[in-house]
């Protein structure tokens, strides 16, 4: 009998997490559905531009994740094995302090906004089909926690609006699991490449100190550059999700590295890379600029991951902030 081939929805896909599982899944010959919306950001029109050139086309639907009525219809007629909901609204520690205002506004819309999508997204799930689904958590669900280093047990305590979302929406997991559901919650740390925002610390230094490299600019500001955080590969994480999909049983994982690394180190690996003599002449430290309102140090434990799924590293920090470099320099998306 001829294998059936699988079919997976990924919303958030022209995102940096979304886009690499695109990629997985259409190597491995999966028939790969997208869900966005309209008005894409810079970003994820600048990963559609790299997608499509290079052939990888998945089909893409542009419809409201909120609207359970048309989410229902399109999921029950693409009827999907498996579903990662990566699309959330989410901000970058970077934002100015004005621009922060108006992300501190907004938050509230987050919050309703990613509950709600998730909710309906495992409710159709669970009614209506048999995917295996995988949403997206995040370290800061720990984010006014006292535990040091955190793993799958540690009691969630969150301060951010953004946190206490993605704390509801690993309950709503937890629940349509105990109904038979197979949903599996990636915790994730930070992960990063090259197809993270602009806005995100580790992209905004390596975009600013290209542009010095190149002459286009004399200086770009930071905040608080002793931050320290627990930073890894996307591309190792959005395996480690399809990895989820393939157990028999669905589950919670933390995804992380278990080590930290400064802005400074980001800043440090740059200027030697790009051979910048007296690299903090040319930063500007802005204390008004947010990025610190999370100031717990959050390192995440990914042994279970790791035992369970096999989840590994193919980068270590410094390969991944050099190849944001290189990327940066040829115009690339790797
Ligand atoms: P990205 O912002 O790169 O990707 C998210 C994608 O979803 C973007 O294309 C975004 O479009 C799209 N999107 C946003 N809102 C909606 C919506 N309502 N409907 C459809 N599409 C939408 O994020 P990542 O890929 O980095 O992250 C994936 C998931 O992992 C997210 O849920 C995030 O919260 C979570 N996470 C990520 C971490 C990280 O370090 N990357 C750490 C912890 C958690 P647009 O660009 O236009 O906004």
């Amino acid at each position: 009998m001829e294998k059936q081939t699988k079919k997976a929805v990924i919303t958030g896909i022209y995102g940096q997490d979304g886009s690499y599982l695109c990629e997985i899944l259409s190597k491995l010959g999966y028939l790969v559905y997208g869900i966005t919306k309209e008005n894409l950001s810079k970003n994820s029109q600048k990963i559609k531009k790299y997608l499509e050139n290079k052939n990888i086309c998945p089909i893409v639907y542009n419809t409201d994740l909120n609207n359970l009525e048309e989410l229902q219809k399109l999921l029950i007629e693409i009827n999907p094995d498996e579903i990662y909901h990566l699309a959330a609204f989410h901000n970058s520690s970077e934002n100015t302090k004005d621009e922060n205002k108006s992300a501190i506004l907004n938050e509230k819309l987050l919050y309703d906004y990613n509950t709600k999508s998730t909710s309906n997204i495992l409710y159709i799930a669970t009614e209506f089909l048999k995917s295996k689904v995988v949403i997206a958590g995040s370290c800061l669900m720990f984010d006014d926690s006292s535990t040091n280093i955190q793993n799958e047990n540690t009691p969630f305590c969150s301060k951010s609006l953004y946190g206490l979302a993605k704390i509801s929406e690993y309950e709503l997991a937890q629940y349509y699991r105990k109904k038979g559901a197979h949903v599996s919650c990636a915790i994730l740390y930070n992960h990063e490449s090259s197809r993270r925002a602009d806005d995100f610390v580790t992209k905004k230094i390596v975009k600013n100190l290209v542009k010095i490299k190149k002459g286009e600019i004399n200086n770009f500001t930071l905040g608080n550059t002793d931050v320290k955080k627990d930073w890894g590969y996307a591309k190792d994480y959005a395996y480690a999700m399809y990895l989820m999909t393939q157990q028999n049983t669905s589950d919670n994982y933390v995804l992380s590295t278990g080590q930290l690394h400064s802005i400074k180190d980001i800043i440090n690996i740059c200027a030697n890379f790009l051979k910048i003599d007296n690299v903090y002449s040319c930063i500007n430290i802005d204390n008004s600029i947010i990025g610190r309102k999370i100031n717990k140090t959050l390192i995440g434990d990914y042994n279970y991951a790791k035992e369970k799924l096999g989840f590994k590293h193919s980068l270590n920090f410094n390969d991944i902030i050099e190849l944001m470099i290189k990327n940066e320099l040829n115009g690339g998306l790797e």
